[in-house]
């Protein structure tokens, strides 16, 4: 019998929409041309498609087609943004606010700048994994030039008070930026009504192809302007070179084409299947914690601690059958907690017994009845095991054993 396999992972990758595969197709065929390519149809046919997808990658975020620089993914947005932001208003400040809960793309990108003079401040998050704009406010200095902070978190779904930290950049003449990658495609997303700057995204996590993404980089009011980190061709604008991946940029605008046209349905159906499989859980296991905001999150994500139970080992029990995310990262040598989990206030223990579940275009309500069944059992299963759940419900304090080192 083949092997059930449910995909739950959305938030790492997304698989790519048929639809977009088609359109991408003849770009590795008869239409191969180089967009740069000025002088015959093959660089006018391949220049003409981007152009097109540029349009259909502006219209899902609503800004002009001129603001979008085509990438290799978010990760290079993002070191774009900060790296060029950085060199380009050096004479104006050093300073730089981000969040500890950000993608390694933009705590690794600060703190290179930290090597190269930059001063960086990463806030705390609250127990619910939002920034307090107070605590934003009090970081401002005189020489801060760029307030940079995700939109929605990859490990919980949590989203930000992206209007109210436009509105505190705007008061204060910074610019901003955001790491909007888990956000585009699939929630309303306007970052010239909120007043962002500079955004970054990538189609692999909106049903395009891996190796393909955009910075949004405000035009007007004000005319913002990165440093290039690339030297080469001078395209797009000068603030990218290399050949454009012609390709990838048809599908990515073909996936943002079918993200503005099916978003609210996708929605829709999404956020019923996470409430139920949530819903579920909580009913059906004791001892279930949703990590991160229930208000303000994306709809298709749910970050939930199993208590006393290792996420790790939990995911032994079905992954044959499950593919999703824990909230341990394997480093080298060792198991690390999440540092998004730990930044809201989790314990090691609660982090590590964490499991992310996101959904996607193509979840069906039969994959989430199945992964309900499946992860009652092997909590069920782990906590049958476990010496330590059995002191918890022959209401022993934790807390107040005596552990010894081993
Ligand atoms: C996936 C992800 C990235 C990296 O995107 P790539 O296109 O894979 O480089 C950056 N930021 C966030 C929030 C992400 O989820």
């Amino acid at each position: 019998m083949a092997q059930r396999l449910i995909y739950l992972d959305n938030n790492a990758t997304t698989p790519t929409d048929p639809r977009v595969v088609d359109t991408m197709v003849p770009y590795f065929y008869e239409k191969h041309g180089n967009a740069a390519s000025r002088n015959h149809p093959f660089g006018w046919e391949a220049e003409e498609a981007v152009d097109y997808a540029r349009e259909q990658v502006a219209a899902l975020i609503d800004v002009d087609p001129k603001e979008i620089i085509f990438t290799s993914g978010a990760t290079e947005s993002d070191n774009l943004a900060l790296k060029g932001v950085f060199e380009m208003y050096a004479r104006k400040g050093n300073h730089i606010i981000t969040v500890k809960t950000e993608h390694k793309a933009v705590l690794d990108s600060c703190q290179r700048l930290e090597k190269d003079g930059a001063e960086v401040t990463y806030l705390e998050v609250e127990a619910n994994g939002r920034i307090d704009l107070a605590k934003l406010e009090a970081a401002i200095k005189d020489s801060t030039i760029l307030i940079s902070v995700m939109w929605a978190n990859n490990e919980t779904g949590t989203i930000q008070p992206m209007k109210e930290i436009g509105e505190l950049c705007a008061k204060h003449g910074i610019l901003f930026m955001s790491d909007a990658t888990q956000a585009v495609g699939k929630i309303p997303v306007h970052p010239k009504e909120l007043g962002i700057h500079l955004m970054a995204f990538t189609a692999h996590k909106m049903y395009g192809p891996k190796g393909v993404g955009a910075l949004f980089v405000n035009r007007k009011s004000p005319r913002v302007k990165v440093t290039a980190q690339m030297d080469g061709g001078g395209h797009e604008r000068g603030m990218r070179s290399g050949t454009l991946n012609v390709p990838a940029i048809v599908g990515f605008g073909k996936a943002a084409e079918l993200a503005k046209l099916e978003m609210a349905e996708d929605t829709r159906r999404l956020s019923g299947l996470r409430d139920k499989l949530e819903k579920s859980l909580m009913a059906q296991l004791e001892e279930v914690y949703i990590n991160g905001d229930p208000t303000n999150r994306m709809p298709h994500v749910t970050n939930l601690s199993f208590k006393h139970v290792e996420g790790e080992g939990l995911m032994m029990t079905f992954n044959q059958n499950i593919a999703l995310s824990s909230g341990s990262a394997c480093t080298s040598a060792s198991l690390e907690p999440s540092y998004v989990l730990i930044a809201m206030g989790l314990g090691d223990d609660l982090a590590h017994s964490s499991l992310r579940f996101s959904l996607g275009r193509f979840t069906t309500e039969d994959d989430i009845d199945f992964t309900i069944e499946a992860i009652r059992k092997g909590v069920n299963h782990m906590r049958d095991l476990s010496p330590i759940w059995e002191m918890y419900k022959e209401g022993i304090d934790l807390e107040s054993v005596q552990w010894s080192e081993h």
